[in-house]
């Protein structure tokens, strides 16, 4: 049975047509409309209608960039404001015609690794997506762990610090602010002001406030010493917060997916030496392998498709 996977982010939905064996057969892109919420399900709607191309439907799932909760109603969600409060699974399904299973986004992407990508067949994982922001998924016992009302593994939120920098939550010295893509570029202006990365700051066109984590990630991958520095300081912030959360929850794995794995082993060689280093009695337990995501910028929507195979029962 192929299932419908929707990922529906702050400014575009990504639709894919999905086989059991987690394989993408067709996708479709259409742009988040920023009206109301009425627009948005039409836009979901049709995207599921159009990736199907006229095959038969019997589910859909949706990865939603917010808080949703055990219904499929999304409770917050800066990104996509129009959506606050809305029940997203019911009236998708209301107009579909069909089951609807709405969960987080970055649950959904855990999901997709742990059926179809780097953490197939291990029960217990920590998937980190480390893009824009930190997005979280906990895999234990085989199942998404979901918490009481469906918004646990918020893991971006987790404090680091007692006074770091502001977090988009609005609370200050959260991981996210630290150790995101975002955090990244942040991070990178303060050494180019200093002038400790002249490669970088020529990628930005001369100008130490223009810098970004993109340029920081071009200018490490192509061997600069600098850069690759920076990129080790970095890890080490992320090797915080990933010892916290290790020390918690005892995985057996961990993925790291989002934006900054292009990085590859130029930010997970540090980061495993780091962690290594943080997690306590690391000499007295199984080492916990660090690994990148492998399903990409598609692991919402793969993720949200076997969700939605869930629910009847694939
Ligand atoms: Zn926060």
């Amino acid at each position: 049975v192929e299932t419908v996977g929707l990922d529906l982010g702050g400014t575009k939905i990504l639709a894919a047509l999905v086989t059991d064996d987690g394989d993408v057969v067709a996708e479709h892109r259409v742009p988040t409309p920023d009206t109301d919420a009425a627009a948005i399900v039409e836009a979901l709607a049709g995207a599921a209608v159009a990736v199907a191309g006229g095959r038969s439907l019997v589910a859909v799932g949706v990865g939603a960039a917010g808080l949703v909760d055990a219904q499929g109603t999304v409770r917050y969600a800066p990104n996509v404001p129009a959506l606050i409060e809305f029940p997203l699974a019911q009236r998708l399904s209301d107009r579909l015609g069909m089951p609807v299973a709405v969960d987080n986004d970055a649950n959904a992407a855990a999901w997709g690794e742990a059926i179809h990508g780097a953490a197939r067949g291990v029960d217990d994982v920590l998937v980190v997506t480390l893009g824009t922001g930190i997005g979280g998924g906990i895999i234990t016992g085989g199942r998404l762990y979901r918490g009481a009302n469906g918004f646990a593994a918020e893991i971006g939120h987790f404090p680091v610090v007692d006074e770091g920098p502001a977090c988009a939550c609005g609370i200050d010295g959260h991981w996210e602010a630290m150790a995101s893509g975002t955090a990244l570029g942040v991070f990178a202006r303060r050494r180019a002001a200093q002038g400790d990365i002249p490669d970088v700051v020529d990628r930005a066109g001369g100008d130490p406030e223009a810098v970004t984590g993109e340029h920081v990630t071009a200018s490490a991958l192509e061997g600069d010493p600098a850069a690759i520095a920076l990129v080790e300081d970095f890890a080490g912030v992320v090797a915080l917060g990933l010892a916290g959360l290790a020390n918690i929850l005892d995985p057996a794995l961990v993925v790291i997916g989002g934006g900054l794995v292009t990085l590859g082993d130029t930010l997970l060689d540090p980061l495993r030496t780091e962690f290594r280093r943080l997690v306590e009695a690391g000499a007295h337990r199984p080492e916990i392998p660090v690994v990148a995501a492998e399903l990409g910028e598609r692991a919402g929507a793969i993720g949200a498709a076997a969700l939605a195979r869930g629910l009847v029962g694939g």
